[in-house]
């Protein structure tokens, strides 16, 4: 199995994103020939050229709610993927803002992009789906936009999830429970607190009962990046003895190295 993660964005906060401090274009996790991209945010078709990402190629893409730096450049991943419909492949996966609207909120993707896909899901928390080899399961999250899904992704070698945005709760341990590899959405600092949001304090709670193989934290708001990343995640390694780095915008990492956790867990399966 060939396997590899691209952060094309690793921005968290208006201010970040805004000025482009950090870029925005969200996270490919590409298994043998399925490539998925996760929230796909401003500048998203910019990024995957820099990083020689075909979007053609994408297999799914997953939207985990309607904030413009999760969301924005759905519509037009979408358009690179399929020609604008002339070519009807792939499956979007969306919550139930961007896809439906809730409340006085429209949905993100319109209804010309869903038409453009093979097959357009809208998920609540909690389910299950099936794509290629790959089981996806969507998570639960507390955040601003009530809908927003953390994913995740059951791999025959690995198991990856990401909280994408959301405050800090003892569910999540649940949620996240089994990961090899996890995806933190770390917005603030040690001490800064913030409502819907999880911070290094946060991220140290979860990752020492998740106990994954490694931690990456990603998607920074402006207190992180003054702060700097590297350093809140060297503190996160010393507290929880879980290796974990800060994503940096082209960060490329390869999961397998990384899946000796799931491996064992199977091997004493079969004793
Ligand atoms: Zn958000």
């Amino acid at each position: 199995m060939k396997a590899r993660i691209v952060f094309l964005g690793t921005g968290g906060d208006s201010i970040v994103v805004g000025k482009q401090l950090r870029a925005s274009g969200g996270i490919i996790l590409q298994i043998d020939d399925t490539q998925f991209h996760i929230d796909p945010g401003p500048g998203a078709l910019v990024r995957a050229r820099q990083e020689n990402i075909n979007l053609r190629e994408n297999t799914a893409v997953f939207v985990s709610h309607s904030h413009i730096n999760h969301c924005n450049d759905a519509n037009a991943v979408i358009s690179a993927m399929t020609h604008s419909g002339m070519d009807k492949t792939g499956v979007l996966i969306g919550n139930k803002t961007v896809m439906e609207g809730e409340g006085e909120i429209k949905p993100y993707i319109t209804d010309f992009y869903k038409k453009c896909v093979e097959r357009y899901i809208s998920l609540d928390q909690g389910t299950k789906i099936g794509i290629n080899e790959i089981d996806v399961k969507t998570l639960y999250t507390r955040h601003s936009d009530i809908n927003t899904l953390g994913f995740k992704f059951f791999t025959p070698e690995f198991i990856l999830s990401y909280t994408s945005d959301t405050e800090y709760s003892t569910a999540l341990i649940d949620a996240h429970k089994n990961s090899d590899i996890m995806i933190l959405n770390v917005v603030n600092p040690s001490g800064i607190k913030q409502e819907g949001l999880l911070n290094t304090d946060d991220a140290i709670k979860l990752i020492s009962k998740v106990k994954p193989s490694l931690a990456i934290i990603n998607h920074f708001g402006i207190k992180m990046l003054s702060i700097n990343p590297i350093t809140e995640a060297r503190k996160i390694t010393r507290q929880t003895k879980v290796q974990t780095i800060a994503a940096k915008d082209g960060l490329e990492v390869n999961p397998l190295s990384y899946a000796a956790k799931s491996k064992q867990k199977t091997l004493m399966g079969y004793k």
